[in-house]
């Protein structure tokens, strides 16, 4: 099984999977570059088209693909897209491009947000995760609370560490900042951002990331430790009662963060 993230517009990656001749396509927001690829790829055929969020910038190239080459399109029942779809929710799986795909609910950045996890045969596991988990951070929370972000994000935190974590923006860099001063002891922080910037001068995406690194890194997965919560109590000068407070509170702060 090949992954290969498309880059699209300023900093989306639109992943591609494919096995034999089936390529399964992920949020493809732009569909003409989907179709660019497929045309520099004689004799792959896009069957499957995964969505996990309703947002344009992951649904803008559906109907040209749907179109142009007749795949099937699956995607969050709670969200509306511009072109039918089969409605999938959580705890169901799916067959895609010869793997079973897990189907996980995970609201937080929009309210019917899909993740999608599988296991790879001779390789690591793959996760879909659209605008939840990002490298060093996670998705704004348009129409979900804290406390909601938070558990997906612990439930997508409890897959196995060998994990390939798909996420659909180049973040990476911007979060890794942010992660520093939220962390600012976590040497793993640090030597994960010389690395990202590494991959990032050479032109390279510094996706996948493995969720185990994320684990290490990523301050919104690690916001019931010691370690962020004093950070956090002196930037806000305030005390957390909840874990979905203290989620809450860090979240804000990188919202303003520069
Ligand atoms: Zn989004
Ligand atoms: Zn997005």
């Amino acid at each position: 099984m090949q992954l290969t993230p498309l880059p699209a517009f300023a900093d989306n990656y639109i992943w591609l999977l494919h096995s034999q001749q089936q390529v399964l396509a992920v949020d493809p927001g732009d569909g003409q570059a989907v179709l660019d690829w497929l045309q520099q790829h004689p004799g792959l055929r896009l069957e499957t088209i995964l969505v996990t969020h309703h947002h344009p910038d992951h649904t803008g190239g559906l109907a040209l693909l749907v179109q142009a080459t007749g795949a099937r399109v699956w995607g969050p029942a709670a969200e509306p897209l511009p072109v039918p779809h089969s409605p999938l929710s959580d705890g169901q799986h799916l067959q895609a491009c010869g793997l079973d795909w897990q189907v996980m609910a995970v609201p937080g950045h929009t309210a019917g947000h899909l993740a999608y996890w599988a296991q790879v045969p001779e390789q690591a596991p793959v996760l879909l995760c659209g605008d939840t988990l990002f490298s060093g951070g996670c998705g704004r929370l348009f129409e979900g609370s804290p406390a909601q972000m938070l558990h997906s994000l612990q439930r997508l935190a409890a897959l196995p560490a060998d994990t390939r974590v798909c996420c659909a923006h180049e973040y990476t860099l911007a979060n890794l900042r942010f992660a520093r001063a939220a962390e600012p002891d976590n040497a793993a922080v640090v030597a994960h951002e010389a690395l990202c910037l590494r991959l990032r001068a050479q032109g390279l995406p510094t996706l996948p990331a493995r969720l185990g690194t994320e684990l290490h890194i990523n301050p919104f997965l690690r916001s019931h430790l010691p370690s962020v919560r004093a950070a956090l109590h002196s930037q806000t000068g305030q005390l957390a009662d909840s874990d979905a407070q203290v989620f809450a509170q860090l979240r804000e702060w990188k919202n303003g963060f520069q």
